[in-house]
């Protein structure tokens, strides 16, 4: 399905990938999504999953419109896995600058991960003070009402 409120932004590089303006080595082409290598690859694989229509965030996104991309992400997991013969996979998927967004338009990082790649990240856990994860609840479930 194609979303029905479909934008492009023309200063936007993975409209213009979408639109066929500039190349790319596309994988899967669907109404609603596209998937392509990533330009500078974090591993041999490293795949772009994007929505046809141009929206910044995951929160600027219909759950209509979420679920026509996000339904590619099982298959393309196991295809990229299996081609490049990898044991794991992370989805990132990043919003905002301060997130490491770097590109405008939404879409999912599918990053095959071998052992000793090297990659890593950085996974500081915190934890809660008393009261404190109450208040949060509270406050997320207010948002969502
Ligand atoms: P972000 O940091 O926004 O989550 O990730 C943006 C990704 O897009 C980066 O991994 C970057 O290498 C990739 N990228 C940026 N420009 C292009 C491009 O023109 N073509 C392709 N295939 N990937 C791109
Ligand atoms: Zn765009």
């Amino acid at each position: 399905m194609v979303d029905p409120g479909m934008t492009t932004n023309t200063d936007c590089i993975f409209c213009k990938i979408v639109a066929g303006e500039i190349p790319a080595n596309v994988v899967l082409d669907t109404p609603g999504a596209l998937a392509f290598l990533d330009v500078a690859p974090l591993a041999p694989g490293h795949t772009l999953l994007v929505p046809r229509s141009h929206h910044k965030q995951i929160s600027d996104l219909s759950p209509d419109a979420m679920a026509e991309v996000t339904r590619h992400l099982p298959e393309l997991a196991r295809a990229v896995t299996t081609a490049v013969g990898a044991e794991g996979t992370n989805v990132l998927q990043n919003n905002g600058s301060v997130a490491g967004q770097v590109v405008n338009h939404v879409h999912f990082h599918i990053i095959p991960r071998f052992d000793k790649d090297g990659l890593g990240f950085r996974w500081s856990a915190g934890t809660y003070a008393t009261g404190e994860a109450d208040a949060l609840i509270a406050k997320i479930k207010e948002q969502l009402a």
